[in-house]
């Protein structure tokens, strides 16, 4: 069973330039997944690094299992890492890469044999036992590198971007093995990402990043729903800001009065809502708007729309067909904008 892990106030500076990481404070509950999302350069590299004692944070500190590991040597945290590349041994057949781990350790031949066996199953690749890593696929030397990791059974679970090399749906099969692999092992894991999408397939929470400050820490449904910032937001996919001053029930907006069914703010405040919870109807929150622009993305159309000199995007299913130009009643649904500080 996996352990708790905490960071508490961890800071990290390379050089003299700004910090990589700075004050990052989470806990990660046993058994669960967290993805640490953030675009490139954020510091989530660092982060895990620091987890699995491959670097000492300049500050802060962290505990697994309640007991501080930062003094400790990467090899006694009981922390599996798998990086981007998958790193084998090339000399060393899948069976003596995968119980690596575990001669190490020194464990007894006849327990080590069926504890590879067993983790090759759990990765599907128990008929590669005698190959050599470089007559397998990308995709099959990153399940190895799983079942190495898995082998002994670790603590911790640090994975990270394991599957950026991969194509699309290769990507999509190996987080279906990841996320079996987690409820069947219920290892703690942090999964390092830059891609949104993969941290809400994947995780139970995500911890998002930018410039090495902890901006949202929270389930995937509420980067969604209640960003917290304007950039959280924007990261999300979120592409409509309407300023607006909130009292009384709702908010006044160049576009009207709009009711909110989530509290705002008082005072000034930035609303924003997903291009595809914006409707074209009449009824509360509608306002008249005309379509400047139509981009067809295969599974969606974006619309543009101005009104009141605010534009606004509309995502609709491709077999809704406008054109620009054209006079349309657009609703912001209550339910579906939410009030930022502004
Ligand atoms: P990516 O997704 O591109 O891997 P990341 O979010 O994992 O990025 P980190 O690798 O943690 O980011 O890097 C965070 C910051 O620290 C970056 O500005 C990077 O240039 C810097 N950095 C990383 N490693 C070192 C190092 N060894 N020496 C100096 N600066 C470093």
């Amino acid at each position: 069973m996996g352990a708790r892990l905490e960071l508490e106030n961890v800071s990290h500076r390379y050089g003299g330039d700004a910090p990589a990481l700075e004050d990052l404070s989470l806990a990660v509950e046993p058994g669960e997944l967290v993805a640490l999302l953030g675009p490139s350069g954020c510091g989530k590299t660092t982060a895990l690094k620091i987890i699995a004692g491959l670097l000492r944070p300049s500050s802060g500190d962290v505990r697994v299992g309640g007991r501080s590991v930062v003094g400790t040597a990467p090899e006694r945290r009981e922390a599996a890492m798998v990086f981007q590349k998958p790193l084998l041994f090339p000399h060393m057949s899948v069976a003596r890469n995968v119980g690596f781990g575990l001669r190490m350790r020194k464990a007894p031949r006849k327990e080590s044999e069926s504890k590879v066996h067993e983790a090759l199953r759990r990765v599907r690749m128990e008929g590669f036992a005698d190959r050599a890593p470089e007559e397998l696929s990308g995709g099959q030397q990153q399940r190895v590198a799983l079942a190495r990791a898995l082998v002994t059974d670790p603590r911790l679970l640090l994975l990270d971007e394991p599957f950026s090399a991969l194509d699309a749906s290769l990507r999509e099969e190996m987080r279906g093995l990841v996320l079996r692999l987690q409820r069947e092992g219920g290892h703690t894991t942090v999964f390092v990402t830059h891609d949104q999408e993969e941290a809400v397939v994947l995780a139970d929470r995500i911890a998002l990043v930018f410039d090495g400050r902890l901006q949202m820490y929270e389930e995937p449904e509420a980067f969604y729903d209640r960003p917290a910032t304007r950039e959280v937001a924007r990261f999300f996919g979120a592409t409509n800001f309407i300023e607006g001053r909130a009292g009384n029930g709702s908010v006044r907006t160049p576009l009207g009065n709009l009711r909110l069914a989530s509290a705002a703010p008082p005072g000034d405040v930035t609303l924003t809502i997903r291009p595809e919870a914006v409707r074209l109807e009449a009824g509360e929150n509608s306002f008249d708007a005309l379509i400047t622009s139509a981009a067809y993305l295969g599974t969606q159309v974006h619309y543009g729309l101005e009104t009141s000199g605010k534009s606004l995007r509309v995502a609709l299913p491709p077999h809704v067909r406008l054109a620009v130009g054209n006079e349309v009643t657009a609703r912001l649904p209550a339910e579906s904008l939410w009030a930022l500080r502004a």
